[in-house]
C-alpha cells in the first residue's frame, strides 16, 4: 500500500513574523514544486496570514496548532476551525502532549475539535502518545489505543481519508531521544490494527501515520523505511531551514 509522506513542521510558539516569512520562503525555494511528498508548515496562529502568501502558488501546506471546537464565541484567546480556514488552513493538530499536559487538553475535548475540523475541510493531525512513565509501567498501547479511539469516536469511514494520526511519544518530544525505528513501527502497526478494527482495513491501510519525537534528517531514512510510518511531525527540526529541507529530502528519496 504506497501511502503519499506527510512532513509537517509544528514550529510551536517560535518565530516573529520576518523569521517566519524567511523560513517558509527558504522552504518553498527548496521543496515548494515537488509532489512527491506533502509539506506543511504549522506556524503560530499570528503568522497564518503572512506565510500563507509566502506559500502561495507553492503545494506547500499550512495548518494550525490548535483550534477551539466551537463555531465562535466568548473563548478568549481562542481560534475556531473558520479562522483557520479564513488563513487558508489546511490541516490543524489537535492533541498535541504539550496542550494535553499543559492545557489539560482530554481525550473528549480533543474528539471535538477533530470532529469540527473535519465539518470545515480541515485535516486534523490527531496526536497520541504515551508518558515515559506509562511506558515504563508497559502501558503504552492502552495509552495510545485510547486516546485513538476516544480521540475518532463520532469520525466516519469516509471522513477517514482526510485524518492523519501523528504518533509522538512523549518523553521523545523535544529531548533528542528518538524512538528506535522498530519501537515505532511496533506502536505505528498497533494504530493500523486498531483503525483496521474501528473502521476495515481498506480505510485503515489509506491512514497517513506519521511519527514525532527528535525526528531529523540524520534519523529520518531508517524511520521512514518502517512500514507503518508515513512522515513526521517535526518540532525543534522544522525551525531552521536547511534541518527541515534536508528532512523532506530525506522523505523524497525514500519514496
Ligand atoms: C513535536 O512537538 O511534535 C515534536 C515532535 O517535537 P521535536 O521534533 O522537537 O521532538
Amino acid at each position: 500500500m504506497s501511502r503519499k509522506y506527510v512532513i509537517a513542521g509544528n514550529w510551536k510558539m517560535n518565530k516573529t513574523s520576518e523569521e517566519g516569512a524567511e523560513l517558509a520562503k527558504d522552504i518553498v525555494l527548496a521543496v515548494g514544486q515537488q509532489a512527491e511528498v506533502e509539506v506543511v508548515v504549522c506556524p503560530p496562529f499570528t503568522l497564518l496570514e503572512s506565510v500563507s502568501k509566502v506559500l502561495e502558488g507553492s503545494n506547500i501546506k499550512l495548518g494550525g496548532q490548535n483550534m477551539h471546537p466551537a463555531v465562535s464565541g466568548a473563548y478568549t484567546g481562542e481560534i475556531s476551525a473558520e479562522m483557520l480556514r479564513n488563513h487558508f488552513s489546511s490541516y490543524v493538530i489537535l492533541g498535541h502532549s504539550e496542550r494535553r499536559a499543559y492545557f489539560d487538553e482530554t481525550d473528549n475535548f480533543v474528539n471535538q475539535k477533530v470532529k469540527v475540523a473535519l465539518e470545515n475541510q480541515l485535516r486534523p493531525i490527531l496526536c497520541v502518545g504515551e508518558t515515559l512513565e506509562e511506558r515504563e509501567a508497559e502501558k503504552t498501547l492502552d495509552v495510545v489505543k485510547t486516546q485513538l479511539v476516544d480521540g475518532l469516536v463520532g469520525v466516519s469511514a469516509e471522513q477517514t481519508g482526510s485524518v492523519v494520526i501523528a504518533y509522538e511519544p512523549v518523553w521523545a518530544i523535544g529531548t533528542g531521544k528518538v524512538a528506535t525505528p522498530e519501537e515505532a513501527q511496533v506502536v505505528h502497526a498497533f494504530i493500523r490494527q486498531t483503525l483496521a478494527e474501528l473502521y476495515d482495513s481498506a480505510h485503515a491501510d489509506k491512514i497517513r501515520i506519521l511519527y514525532g519525537g527528535s525526528m531529523k534528517a540524520s534519523n529520518a531514512r531508517e524511520l521512514l523505511a518502517q512500514e507503518d510510518i508515513d512522515g513526521g511531525l517535526i518540532g525543534g527540526a522544522a525551525l531552521e531551514s536547511n534541518s527541515f529541507i534536508d528532512l523532506v529530502k530525506v522523505a523524497i528519496d525514500q519514496d
